[in-house]
């Protein structure tokens, strides 16, 4: 194996939603940085994990995440000759924010060469495995086939998604008593809807269930919508995997194989029973399974369901969190509920992202501290992306000062995102 040796200003652990976001501030911002991140691409959960649905750019009075996430996806959408739409002339239709997807390939490509052109060091394939503190600097070693790497760095984020770095440092870290299930991404096409006998495909799949062809969890959002839902949108983001635990490998194939055994079995039943679905087939897969939640990080403080639904005003506010609260379980389903007041913006403190009596490292994404209801909120991809960015921004303005990023006042955290197109939080 291969021992190579790397100094950086700024590490940081995954580059999923959160992470790249906060890899290309730090670069930006004129430190230097790299990335560590287990899998393939840029992007994580909403790329690779085929999640392509940020929420949300945009409330129904204005923006909420901009910056670096809002520049990325108007790129995305440009290399796609898509127009970027108009929000201040949409009307929401279903929800209080707006939805926006992105094409997998395309966000990925153009993330990645914005971080290439940032200077940010990219390291694909590679997982951290140990960390541990030399003075004020981290060790941090991470391996990938045929590598092991020893990177020393002045500022840690981690964007793992599962607290990885936060655990490598025996930091405090919690988790909901009962973790919101997991999902397998996929997608059925050749779904003749105008074929399908849509009166009797909601008694199909109740007789399913009932002689144990389809189990709990294959149709996730039975308790929402009909089945013919699911149908529509091809399955979808649309099933249940219990107790997904990926934080670690054995847990992560666990949630493969049952994601995968349920995709088959819902298949199997689609094209076998109901009519008008016989040329169904498997148009896309994601390469693994997802969880919605697994470690949290105990933060210097932990954002609770009214801090989210009333918008506590934090003094250290650094992003919005705008989103409805979206709560998976095995006994309801789904839920969803709203915020009452649209004007009513939710905000992530820094301390949230700051691990309790921890320096010189920082969290974003669903690594956040936060409890189960407010996560179910705070989780969102959009808020993910601009905690990278504050992270980012933070870690950067240590380095050049010379402090922990713990120290770094709120308001210089947030002036260095404005001036990189964020929105101010409010
Ligand atoms: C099924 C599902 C549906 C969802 N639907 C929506 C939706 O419609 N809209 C929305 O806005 N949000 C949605 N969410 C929520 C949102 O997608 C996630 O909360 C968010 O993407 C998490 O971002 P993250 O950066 O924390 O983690 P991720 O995007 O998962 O990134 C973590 C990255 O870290 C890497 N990594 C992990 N450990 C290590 C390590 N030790 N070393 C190196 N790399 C490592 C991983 O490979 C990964 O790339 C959904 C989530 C799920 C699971």
């Amino acid at each position: 194996m291969r021992q190579v040796s790397e100094t950086v200003d700024v590490l940081v652990v995954g580059g999923g939603t959160a992470g790249h976001i906060a890899a290309i501030q730090a670069a930006r911002a004129g430190v230097t940085t790299s990335v560590v991140e287990a899998g393939t691409m840029l992007g994580g959960t909403m790329t690779a994990g085929g999640v392509w649905m940020p929420n949300h750019f945009f409330t129904q009075t204005g923006p909420v995440v901009q910056g670096i996430p809002w520049e990325l996806y108007t790129a995305s959408k440009e290399a796609e000759g898509l127009p970027i739409p108009d929000y201040r002339r949409r009307r929401p239709v279903e929800t209080p924010g707006y939805y926006s997807y992105i094409s997998v390939p395309v966000y990925a490509a153009v993330a990645e060469a914005a971080a290439v052109a940032a200077g940010v060091v990219l390291h694909y394939h590679e997982f951290v495995a140990e960390i541990r503190a030399d003075g004020d600097w981290w060790e941090v070693v991470s391996l990938g086939r045929g590598v092991r790497r020893t990177t020393r760095c002045r500022e840690l984020i981690d964007a793992s998604g599962d607290s990885d770095a936060v655990r490598a440092l025996g930091l405090r870290t919690t988790r909901s008593e009962v973790s919101q299930p997991g999902t397998l991404q996929y997608q059925f096409a050749g779904i003749e809807f105008e074929q399908l006998w849509k009166e009797e495909v909601q008694t199909l799949y109740e007789e399913a269930m009932a002689d144990g062809t389809l189990r709990k969890g294959d149709w996730a959002y039975a308790n929402m919508e009909p089945f013919i839902y699911y149908l529509r949108h091809g399955g979808h983001n649309g099933t249940h995997i219990y107790d997904a635990d990926t934080s670690d490998a054995d847990g992560q194939t666990r949630a493969d194989v049952e994601g995968r055994e349920r995709m088959l079995r819902m298949f199997r039943f689609v094209r076998e029973r109901i009519p008008g679905a016989e040329r169904a087939s498997i148009r896309y897969m994601a390469p693994f399974a997802l969880a919605r939640e697994t470690y949290h990080t105990v933060g210097e403080y932990t954002v609770v369901r009214d801090d989210f639904v009333r918008a506590t005003r934090f003094d250290d506010a650094v992003c919005n969190a705008f989103n409805y609260i979206d709560l998976h379980s095995q006994e309801v389903g789904c839920e969803v509920s709203f915020i009452d007041d649209p004007d009513a913006i939710p905000t992530v403190p820094f301390r949230a992202l700051v691990p309790e009596g921890s320096r010189r490292i920082t969290v974003a994404g669903r690594n956040v501290s936060a409890n189960r209801i407010a996560f179910a909120g705070i989780r969102a991809q959009c808020t993910c992306m601009a905690m990278g960015q504050a992270t980012g921004a933070a870690a950067a303005l240590a380095v050049q000062r010379g402090v922990a990023s713990r120290d770094v006042p709120a308001a210089d955290i947030v002036a260095l995102t404005v001036e990189h197109g964020a929105v101010r939080p409010s």
